[in-house]
């Protein structure tokens, strides 16, 4: 195999999660006697560019064209976040109403929403079927596409080109980069601007984030890598904002080589990058160590509970979590069950462990005495919600970085 970006086989694997099936493939009642296919879940990193990356890449039509269960506005903090990724966008741009701005991988529409409060002219574009429906609702036109040099010619046809073109938790999903700048070059006007925002690896690897690998993140993003991978393109990195959503993301604003100046903070970002260490092997495996340990603790930590005869359950049900569940091997015979929000998962079942999906309400209904969060990015605020379900006795535990438990 070789890396995404610079094509060497120079790749070193610092970490095996072992085999887990895709992270989003809840199971409906009627499909549970159908065997689960499990994948390899390995990263590796270039040790030539700094890429970090999975070993192994599931078919996007396996991932995406099934009833992805990801709805993007389920969380008050995370519905905020678009709202004030699209202001802040549209200030230092300084777009015009009437710009376009497109979103890849749209979802409902979220970001294009807030685009749109800003006077945009929004177009998205997103794979999966049912998602796209829900953002045609909302009233935004959603192309029911992968994003690839059509999609991108048919836009510029119907719209014109576009001032800013955004990708939220895509960039790292994309086997072909290579091919998704290209269309994005086609896309963009001549001053226009690409911003892509992923989990950011430095991060990942600080706070034993761990359980944000799944198949669907191909590539785990730091800014070195960036650099020469755009320039290959013709394009240049001219900004680097780092922020706390998914356990701590950065965002990237990519133009035409040449069209926007250069802030200092990129080689900044890189400069501490070094510093950190995180592209050598100590570092690396050091890491790994810890994810080995995190397992070791949390499955103590639940299996004493339960010979001590204690309830256990889920509380939401991120792809993230299914990391977690498979790699620690938790199962139905630790969580009774996993409450969730979103209407697409409830009634389904854990990919893998099989753990019944029900609806938030269950947790008081039922009152447990732990409760594994398995959303720890958004903590705070499962925590205040369910502040019912604490003042009856019931205690939390939030397993990364390390497993605690919260009265
Ligand atoms: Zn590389």
């Amino acid at each position: 195999m070789n890396c995404r970006m610079c094509s060497s086989t120079r790749l070193y694997k610092f970490l095996d999660l072992g085999f887990t099936p895709p992270a989003d493939q809840f199971r409906r009642k009627d499909q549970l006697r159908e065997a689960d296919v499990y994948y390899p879940l390995q990263v590796m990193m270039c040790e030539d560019c700094g890429l970090a990356q999975l070993s192994y890449v599931v078919s996007p039509e396996v991932l995406y064209r099934n009833d992805y269960p990801y709805e993007s506005s389920t969380t008050q903090t995370g519905r905020q976040h678009w709202a004030d990724f699209a202001a802040s966008v549209v200030k230092r741009l300084s777009l015009s109403p009437g710009d376009l701005a497109v979103d890849i991988g749209s979802n409902v529409g979220v970001l294009l929403g807030a685009f749109r409060d800003n006077g945009m002219r929004v177009q998205g574009v997103d794979p999966a079927a049912n998602i796209v429906m829900i953002a045609r609702e909302n009233g935004i036109d959603t192309m029911c596409e992968f994003f690839n040099e059509d999609a991108a010619r048919q836009i510029v046809a119907e719209k014109g080109s576009a001032s800013a073109i955004t990708a939220t938790n895509v960039f790292a999903h994309v086997d072909d980069l290579d091919a998704l700048i290209e269309s994005v070059k086609l896309l963009l006007n001549e001053r226009g601007v690409f911003i892509f925002e992923a989990p950011y690896f430095v991060n990942l690897l600080k706070h034993n984030e761990y359980d944000t690998i799944y198949h669907e993140h191909l590539s785990y993003l730091s800014a070195k890598p960036l650099v020469p991978f755009f320039a290959k393109h013709g394009m240049e990195v001219f900004h680097i904002e780092q922020n706390d959503i998914h356990g701590g993301s950065f965002r990237v604003f990519v133009a035409r080589k040449g069209q926007r100046s250069v802030s200092k903070d990129v080689n900044g970002v890189i400069a501490e990058e070094d510093r950190l260490g995180i592209y050598t092997r100590e570092t690396l495996d050091r890491f790994a160590d810890g994810v080995r340990k995190n397992k070791r603790d949390l499955t103590w930590l639940l299996q004493s509970l339960k010979h001590e005869g204690k309830r256990i359950v889920g509380v939401s049900a991120p792809a993230k979590g299914m990391t977690l569940l498979n790699y620690c091997r938790i199962d139905n015979d630790v969580l009774d069950f996993v409450t969730e929000k979103s209407k697409l998962k409830i009634g389904r079942h854990t990919p893998g462990a099989h753990i019944p999906v029900v609806p938030d309400s269950e947790l008081l209904a039922q009152q447990p005495d732990y409760a594994l969060l398995l959303a720890w990015n958004f903590a705070e605020e499962i925590m205040r919600n369910l502040d019912a379900f604490r003042r009856k006795g019931g205690k939390f535990i939030v397993p990364i970085p390390s497993p605690r438990i919260v009265e």
